[in-house]
């Protein structure tokens, strides 16, 4: 079962690969400028493990209830573990036990929370900015994450705040609003954000957009990290 399963996510991941080579290729950029975060969210620890075999290094999750069991049982590989879901501040304190860059940074309380649990378990935390393209200006989006002319306000906040480095940028594509089925105009539109962002915290570099469907658009955009679930691992079971 395992090797049939290791040979299933090899598969797959070379298809990734390629796919992330050619995208490279097609926008003039050099591979090594994108680095692939594998969304294990719904499926076990032991594909954490297969994957870490298999040279994966980077990890994401997006439910504190799931991913807090399956860090602790891949606690012994060096992974770096990205949390990418909704985050209530009543879950920060377990997030903060495991991750090592939280993604979906949208709003001044959570960055409280974040500094307070960062400090408290004397682990520094990374931290991206959630940007929103259905969001009004002021609201958040849908899924998450702040309008745009809201990102400067956050990003001070996340540098000011102890324990927490700004990392940069992360956005899912819309699926309502001026931005929904244009992924590529939005990926653009994050990269000038985070452009407009790098004025002020030319360090905070990360721009985090493209999933299975669309990297292809994300690395021509710019993005320097794509999430990737279920080109990986496969459709998830039910909603995920
Ligand atoms: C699930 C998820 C992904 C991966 O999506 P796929 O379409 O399975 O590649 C990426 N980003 C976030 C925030 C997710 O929740």
């Amino acid at each position: 079962m395992t090797t049939d399963r290791r040979a299933e996510l090899a598969a797959n991941l070379a298809a990734v690969e390629e796919r992330i080579t050619a995208a490279c290729a097609d926008a003039g950029r050099a591979r090594e400028d994108v680095t692939l975060i594998v969304v294990t969210k719904t499926y076990p620890a032991s594909d954490v493990r297969l994957l870490h075999e298999l040279g994966v290094r980077d990890v994401a999750e997006n439910r504190d209830q799931d991913a807090a069991p399956k860090a602790a049982a891949c606690a012994d590989l060096p992974l770096t573990w990205h949390f990418v879901g909704q985050l209530q501040t009543n879950k920060v304190r377990s997030v903060a036990g495991y991750a090592d860059v939280v993604q979906s940074v949208d709003r001044i309380k959570l960055i409280s929370s974040l500094s307070a649990a960062a400090e408290r378990t004397g682990r520094e935390l990374g931290c991206l900015i959630q940007v929103a393209f259905d969001a009004e200006s002021g609201a958040r989006g849908e899924r998450g994450g702040v309008a745009p002319d809201g990102v400067g306000e956050l990003a001070a906040a996340v540098a000011d705040a102890p324990g927490l480095r700004l990392g940069g940028l992360m956005a899912v594509a819309p699926l309502a609003g001026p931005y929904a089925g244009r992924q590529r105009a939005a990926f653009e539109r994050l990269v000038e954000v985070s452009s407009r962002m790098r004025v002020d915290h030319p360090a905070a570099t990360m721009v985090s957009a493209g999933m299975s469907a669309d990297l292809e658009e994300a690395v021509r955009a710019g993005a320097t990290h794509v999430r990737i679930g279920t080109a990986v691992l496969g459709v998830r079971p039910g909603l995920g």
